[in-house]
């Protein structure tokens, strides 16, 4: 298994509309390998959304194959591909969709598709996401109590819950001072040290620069060092 890609895109492309269509995303070829941390920057209404939605089996192309962890998306019937999702992407949203009313803990507890495992069990384990995002002593707090970057902690730790193979973020700093952005990026860094798979979507150079790996998206066109042989 390790040495199956986590994303393979082979020409995946994505046209919105049949009267007057609209190509978001050109054929788009792209490999990314178990732990590798990749950025894609781009500017407004370059196609940034469209792909993280296609990544993240929110969507599905108008063109191409795209394998998920060496599974072939595309001949999967939905409930299959909710599935997949749930088990194998966290997401993390610029705007952090917390629960309100519920505790760090319970935020986290509820993301958890393994509904079966008794709720102890769900607990603990969201103990655990919150320790490693180093938020174990706020387990208990309500959102409205926390700071934007403890509240995208929770989230990083909401979407680390399933233990995923893809950890998919759309603008994590963008709704964060500059200081609570530096700690939800040094998170990013140590889950990417602790071997996680990264993709973080970005308008903004400063984030972009934490991957190790960049590519860039333009009018629909992806370039820089896709992975993607040839
Ligand atoms: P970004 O997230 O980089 O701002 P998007 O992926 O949202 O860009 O959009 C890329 C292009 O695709 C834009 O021209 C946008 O208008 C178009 N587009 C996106 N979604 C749709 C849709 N559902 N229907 C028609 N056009 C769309
Ligand atoms: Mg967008």
């Amino acid at each position: 298994m390790s040495g199956t890609p986590v994303i393979r895109l082979t020409g995946v492309g994505r046209t919105f509309g049949e009267r007057a269509p609209v190509t978001a995303l050109h054929p788009t070829d792209l490999v990314v390998e178990r732990g590798e941390y990749l950025s894609v920057t781009g500017p407004s209404g370059s196609g940034k959304s469209t792909l993280l939605h296609l990544l993240g089996l929110l969507d599905t192309p108008t063109r191409g194959r795209y394998e998920l962890d060496g599974i072939d998306t595309g001949t999967l019937r939905d409930r299959d591909r909710s599935t997949l999702r749930g088990r194998r992407i966290g997401f993390v949203f610029q705007s952090f969709h917390l629960l309100p009313h519920r505790t760090a803990a319970e935020n986290v507890a509820l993301a958890q598709v393994y509904h079966r495992v008794p709720h102890a069990e769900r607990t603990a384990a969201a103990r655990a996401a919150l320790r490693q995002v180093g938020l174990g002593h706020r387990t208990g707090a309500l959102p409205g109590t926390m700071s934007g970057g403890e509240r995208q902690r929770v989230a990083i730790a909401r979407a680390l819950v399933n233990e995923p193979s893809l950890l998919l973020c759309d603008e994590p700093t963008g709704n964060l001072d500059s200081a609570n952005a530096a700690a939800v990026l040094a998170q990013l860094d140590g889950l990417h040290t602790r071997g996680y798979t990264l993709v973080v979507i970005t308008h903004d150079p400063a984030v972009a620069a934490r991957a190790d790996r960049r590519v860039a998206i333009r009018d629909g066109v992806l370039t820089g060092s896709t992975g993607a042989v040839h």
